[in-house]
């Protein structure tokens, strides 16, 4: 029976993938994700449905437009793919429950969120504002986190990086880091709480100085002017935190009190 709903759960992230592409393809270009259906950008057919089938399409057509033979982006199956995953690791780790409804909305929002800031150096509103309020509900629906902790958390994740960002502005004299990832902060507050945040926001700052020394030393030039998005790092951090966040803690407590 498990093994039947983790396929269908599977499956659903697929399609739910399917959709990503769209947001992350028309939100940063202010387009409606409704309307008009999906066409090809080249040639502006129409995708049918039987070409729009998640992942499977792709392999069948050879990654190419059926009527121009324009070349399409791997990132569209990998984004489908890797939604499918994702939903599959939460069932596996929370069950059917509103946990996995929970860290469902969140991760959808955090594979958009990823994408568009990485190539536009952008986090939409409309994806952070909302998500807020829906952490701030599914708090009140779960075990886990407790309303309190996440409201808390919506003040300590958004507040704290209000002072970073005001810290950044005075320290290089130019904006360090936009409204877009405080609003995206006080989100993720809203659905881990303020304990995971601030473990967060620790992993993901490690993660990108790590990336910008990477950066620095392949690339002296790039060190001018390049903003690197740190929307992304916020991201992949979440993702550590909720798949191997209890791994980490007990690393953290070996090393400092079994030496
Ligand atoms: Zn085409």
């Amino acid at each position: 029976m498990n093994l039947l709903i983790g396929i269908f759960i599977f499956i659903l992230g697929l399609a739910v993938g399917s959709f990503l592409n769209v947001c992350i393809y028309r939100l940063p270009l202010k387009k409606s994700i409704i309307f008009p259906p999906s066409h090809c950008p080249k040639c502006g057919n129409k995708i049918r449905a039987y070409d729009n089938i998640p992942l499977l399409s792709y392999i069948i057509l050879g990654g190419k437009c059926r009527f121009c033979k324009e070349q399409i982006s791997i990132i569209y199956p990998a984004v489908e793919l890797l939604s499918g995953l994702i939903f599959l690791s939460l069932f596996l780790l929370y069950g059917l429950s509103w946990e996995l409804a929970s860290k469902i909305f969140l991760f959808t929002s955090l594979m958009v969120i990823f994408f568009i800031d990485l190539k536009y150096q952008l986090i939409p509103d409309v994806i952070t504002l909302p998500g807020i309020a829906v952490g701030l509900v599914f708090s009140l629906l779960s075990k886990s986190p407790s309303f309190l902790d996440s409201v808390i958390g919506i003040i300590s994740g958004g507040g704290l990086f209000y002072l970073v960002a005001l810290a950044g502005d005075k320290i290089f004299k130019k904006e360090s880091m936009g409204g877009g990832d405080i609003k995206l902060a006080a989100m993720l507050g809203a659905f881990l709480g303020w304990q995971k945040i601030l473990l967060v926001f620790f992993l993901a700052s490690l993660l990108g100085a790590l990336v910008g020394i990477i950066f620095l030393i392949l690339s002296p030039r790039l060190r001018e002017n390049r903003l690197i998005p740190f929307g992304p790092f916020l991201a992949i951090a979440t993702a550590i935190c909720i798949f191997f966040g209890n791994s980490l803690v007990e690393l953290y407590l070996n090393l400092f009190f079994h030496i």
